[in-house]
């Protein structure tokens, strides 16, 4: 099972932040048995991290059940936009955070492939951010009202997160709901959660 991931990305954190909040996790996640602090590259495919935890004593406490022995916990700081199902780059859609109106880019299921003229600003914009964090070029603007918004202010399907943290989970069977939702309270930030393949 060691080419699943289950993904959990904070969605609001900062990059300079990011380390920082990534320790903090790891110590409570260490202190629960469900890691070690011992890293090493077993099963981790990830395209930002080389090596993930090992799985503590008390690994179970983070899934629904144990129907197989877990991979490891990678972590990755960094903008990144992180991507679920099967190595899908673009994502299905984006939110207008000001008038709410929902911008198609693939029209499933008619089509596969995004509809370039519309992708391709918010892809750049998406690009421009991961590079710098901020500024006018992260900027995308939604066609029905004309304002121009940071991409990381639209709201994206949970397949298509925006962040500049995320943990990874190689390998573990299904977390647990309660598990997900405390590692949320613990970063204090909006999370996006979902299972990718490799
Ligand atoms: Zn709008």
């Amino acid at each position: 099972m060691g080419d699943y991931v289950e993904r959990v990305v904070d969605l609001e954190v900062t990059q300079e932040e990011a380390a920082e909040a990534a320790a903090r996790v790891i110590d409570w996640l260490v202190a629960e048995g469900v890691v070690i602090r011992e890293t090493d590259a077993t099963g981790v495919y990830g395209l930002h991290a080389d090596e993930g935890h090992l799985p503590g004593p008390q690994w179970t406490r983070a899934v629904v059940h144990d129907g197989w022995g877990p991979g490891r916990l990678a972590v990755v700081t960094g903008r990144h936009h992180h991507v679920g199902g099967q190595g899908e780059d673009d994502a299905e859609y984006a939110v207008c955070p000001h008038c709410a109106t929902r911008t198609t880019f693939i029209d499933h299921p008619a089509s596969f492939e995004p509809d370039e003229a519309v992708w391709a600003p918010f892809r750049a914009a998406v690009e421009a951010w991961e590079a710098t964090g901020g500024g006018e070029a992260t900027r995308a603007t939604c066609a029905a009202c004309g304002v121009a918004t940071p991409v990381t202010d639209w709201q994206w399907p949970d397949e298509y997160a925006l962040g500049a943290l995320s943990f990874d989970f190689w390998g573990f069977p299904p977390l647990a709901d309660a598990f997900v939702a405390g590692l949320t309270r613990r970063l204090g930030h909006r999370t996006a959660r979902h299972l990718g393949k490799f």
